[in-house]
């Protein structure tokens, strides 16, 4: 690899050979992604991509916790005109539902669903909580590995919201055990997430990465172009089965939740739902005020 790149929110390095390892590394916010953080992301995921010597990348976040999920707090001052849009939706301005749209449409949904379908294997080390937002980051990979003490949770539902927005629970713990764990919004451990078949495996968690690389290591000595096409084969199989057009569905009722939780609460969420602390933090945006 040449210079090891550098962003401001994620690091990025070759642990092992034709390993990328992406990190993110905003420990302080519990690696809440924020705009800044999802276009690293999308950066080094790109940058894993197109280098010919890469064949497994790596997602990690740093200690304690693998994400918060989305950060509720805001983008620090930041735009989406600051950062490199990558779908044609539009921009983020536009008030009511049409600006939320874009913005869910770009950062959320369409940034998942291109790493998911990044043409190279990618596996997930997760430790700490897990939370909503950041159960999409996890489900982009193609493989989890989990420390023992990992805890997966959306509770969206809470904050008058039927999900976070990369709807994949069914897909990845079946339907029955989707609406429990929605409609109760209860932890899952990382054992009964292994047992439900969305984790691959659970580990001590100081064997967290020594693990993931060594199956990282594993997975580089194959062929790379078998590697691309067996991904893509398996993508296609779930697809197949009707996954992108049962989550567009998903995502359009997502965005009714946002527009009804407007209405009736003057924020995108139920505040009762909302983290202590994050009630007063929530604000409308500058052009929903504006539209008023
Ligand atoms: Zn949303």
């Amino acid at each position: 690899m040449a210079d090891t790149p550098s962003f401001e929110t994620v690091s990025y390095d070759d642990p092992a050979p034709h390993v990328a390892r992406i990190t993110m590394n905003r420990p302080k916010a519990r690696n809440a992604q924020d705009l800044a953080m999802t276009y690293d992301l999308n950066a080094a995921f790109d940058l894993a991509a197109r280098d010919e010597d890469v064949k497994v990348i790596v997602l990690a976040g740093a200690d304690p916790h693998f994400s918060a999920g989305h950060d509720l707090s805001g983008d620090g001052g930041k735009t989406w005109r600051d950062f490199p849009m990558v779908g044609t939706w539009g921009g983020f301005d536009p008030a009511g539902a049409e600006g939320r749209f874009a913005r869910e449409s770009e950062i959320y949904q369409g940034m998942t669903e291109r790493w998911r379908n990044l043409p190279k294997p990618t596996i997930a080390a997760v430790q700490g909580k897990c939370i909503a937002g950041g159960l999409m980051l996890a489900w982009a990979c193609d493989i989890i590995i989990a420390a023992d003490d990992a805890e997966f949770r959306d509770p969206v539902l809470e904050m008058g919201v039927c999900g976070v927005e990369f709807f994949a629970h069914p897909w990845e713990v079946g339907p029955r055990k989707a609406k429990e764990w929605l409609f109760t919004a209860d932890w899952l451990t990382a054992e009964a997430a292994r047992q439900l078949g969305m984790v691959n495996q659970v580990v001590p968690r100081d064997g967290l990465m020594p693990a993931v690389l060594e199956m990282a290591e594993r997975i580089a000595r194959k062929p790379a172009f078998a590697l691309k096409l067996t991904k893509q084969a398996v993508n296609q199989s779930q697809d197949s089965m009707g996954r992108p057009a049962a989550m567009a569905q998903s995502f359009a009722l997502h965005q009714l939740c946002h527009s009804h939780n407007m209405q009736v609460h003057g924020i995108p969420v139920d505040p009762g739902g909302l983290p202590e602390g994050m009630r007063g933090r929530f604000t409308k945006r500058k052009s929903d005020e504006a539209a008023e």
